[in-house]
């Protein structure tokens, strides 16, 4: 029934208008979720939302206002008294039709995926698919918040723990997932009987608004999930009022660095997901066919715009002259517009973007990189105004460059030549990200000293993106994270939840206690 009428009004292609409003210029608005209701910010600042393909605005989203953010967190406060209290298996059942709906609807998210954030129809289905497992593994709540018990600890004695909500959470998006990353965020902190307080990425809102919309209709009550639209004002906000008690963050290391440090210092929790450099090895044994095909997917899928891209290779020994026939590969992907068939590639999010990604290509050729396959200029018909660039590979690339120190964040792979694996393990090890990894090779002891030698969180061994399946957690180190806890699976529940240890005597009659015990017991 809820999600008839989400298609319904989708069929009345009203998608853009799912949490906006026309105003006369007939650009949509996008709404607040406040109390349960889309509403209108009264705000006097709005920042264009653009089609990344056509660079036409296509949507308007308020910085919401000082007020505007007090109600929010303010309805989220009135909310957590009932709905912490409300019994497990009831918070249970409402991400159970919460998952559904999301399938339901898979489709019509990953359109205004497509819309709003470039990438193509197929990627934003596995977006939106990745996040929607997260969900899933939510709904398994009953066994994943079960607390510990030892009993007789000394005679009579028992003690036993059990984990709580924290009070109000709140969760801040980048551009690059609109649909996995908060779907990270609110399921967890709110399956565990938080409330949320959620701000998407101001560059693709839409998606998060209709994720709103099928939670309520999934029955989740007014007020458990609230949503800000803004940048840096909603940030600090966010860092700053007292109510909120834990902080889910994902983006770049300039804003996810300042905001674990004002979180903590105002005494929250914050989780910080961030920036990367993730390098594949390739050993001269691997199997050649799928290395180099995992590669180019790896490197130059959702035009780069992943964490987990696999941006920089680093060719062993003889693997060196698989080069060319990787650039064969890679010049057969087809840029286009997300929402055209037969699109492997698509623009990246902004013309800023592309302008810095054409300008750390152009420094590798400045600091004596090879260009093996130049993906500036590329012309993709009817499409003329997009933020394309084409699949591009630099060779000859030094760990002093700029193309090799920066996150390029755009379909460009960069490549290291080296003689031997702990050449290529010194390398990574000295590269401050530790976001992820993967080694290619068949043979299993140079598998088990790269995992066990390389300082990087995520490690894939012949899979190019071991982004962990929700059952684990995303477990990123070094300058990727800031935190104690990471995101989903049993450490989404330990930093969303806080534990309450009991200790309990229960005395048969005659082993009264006789006297004040003055000295600690042993
Ligand atoms: P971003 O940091 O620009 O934006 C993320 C969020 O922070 C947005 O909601 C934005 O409004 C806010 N923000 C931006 N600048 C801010 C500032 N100076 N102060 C306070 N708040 C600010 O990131 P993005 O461009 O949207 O996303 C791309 C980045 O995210 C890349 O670096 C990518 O590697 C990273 N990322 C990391 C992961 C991970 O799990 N490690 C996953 C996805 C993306």
């Amino acid at each position: 029934m809820a999600a008839t009428t989400v298609r319904s009004l989708l069929k009345k292609r009203v998608l853009l208008q799912l949490g906006h409003r026309c105003y006369s210029s007939s650009v949509p608005t996008t709404k607040l979720f406040i109390d349960g209701k889309f509403v209108e910010s009264k705000s006097s600042e709005w920042l264009d939302i653009h089609n990344p393909a056509t660079n036409e605005v296509i949507g308007r989203v308020p910085k919401a206002t000082q007020e505007e953010m007090l109600a929010a967190v303010d309805s989220c406060s009135r909310a957590y008294h009932s709905w912490s209290e409300t019994s497990i298996l009831t918070r249970q059942q409402v991400f159970l039709r919460y998952q559904q709906l999301i399938k339901d609807n898979i489709k019509e998210l990953a359109k205004l995926i497509t819309l709003e954030q470039g990438k193509t129809l197929a990627d934003a289905e596995g977006d939106v698919f990745r996040g929607l497992q997260v969900v899933e593994h939510a709904c398994s709540i009953t066994s994943l918040m079960l607390g510990e018990t030892l009993p007789s600890i000394t005679k009579d004695m028992d003690t036993y723990t059990y984990r709580l909500p924290l009070g109000v959470c709140a969760g801040i998006a980048p551009f690059n997932f609109p649909a996995m990353i908060p779907l990270w965020m609110f399921p967890m902190g709110m399956v565990c009987g938080n409330t949320y307080l959620m701000k998407p990425s101001e560059r693709v809102p839409g998606c998060t608004m209709m994720l709103a919309k099928l939670l309520q209709d999934a029955g989740a009550p007014d007020g458990t999930l609230n949503i800000i639209h803004g940048q840096h004002s909603a940030v600090n906000f966010i860092c700053d009022h007292p109510a909120i008690k834990a902080i889910s963050f994902v983006g770049s290391n300039q804003a996810g660095e300042y905001i674990y440090e004002r979180g903590s210092k105002n005494g929250k929790r914050v989780q910080s997901n961030m920036g990367a450099k993730n390098h594949g090895v390739v050993m001269p044994d691997a199997n050649k066919e799928n290395t180099l095909n995992q590669l180019v997917g790896a490197a130059f899928g959702a035009a780069g715009q992943r964490c987990m891209a696999l941006s920089t290779a680093v060719l062993v020994g003889e693997a060196c002259n698989w080069l060319p026939e990787l650039v064969e590969r890679a010049k057969n992907l087809r840029v286009n517009a997300g929402d055209q068939p037969g699109a492997d590639i698509g623009p990246l999010i902004t013309p800023q973007a592309r302008d810095r990604v054409n300008r750390l290509i152009q420094s590798g050729v400045d600091e004596g990189a090879k260009l093996l396959l130049d993906g500036r200029n590329v012309a993709v018909k009817g499409f003329e105004n997009g933020n394309f660039v084409g699949p591009t590979i630099i060779s000859n690339v030094t760990p002093d460059m700029q193309c090799y120190k920066e996150e390029i964040f755009g379909p460009v792979l960069v490549v290291l030549e080296v003689d031997t694996l702990d050449e290529a393990i010194s390398i990574i090890n000295k590269n401050p990200y530790g976001n992820g990894t993967a080694i290619f090779t068949t043979n299993g002891a140079v598998a088990r000293k790269y995992t066990h030698e390389v300082d990087v969180g995520q490690i894939g061994v012949n899979v190019p993106i071991p982004v962990p399946l929700p059952m684990f957690s995303f477990t990123g180190s070094r300058a990727s994270f800031r935190g104690d806890t990471n995101f989903y699976g049993k450490q989404g529940v330990q930093f969303y939840t806080q534990i309450k240890t009991v200790t309990s005597q229960w005395k048969e009659e005659d082993a009264t206690v006789k006297s004040p015990a003055v000295t600690m017991p042993t």
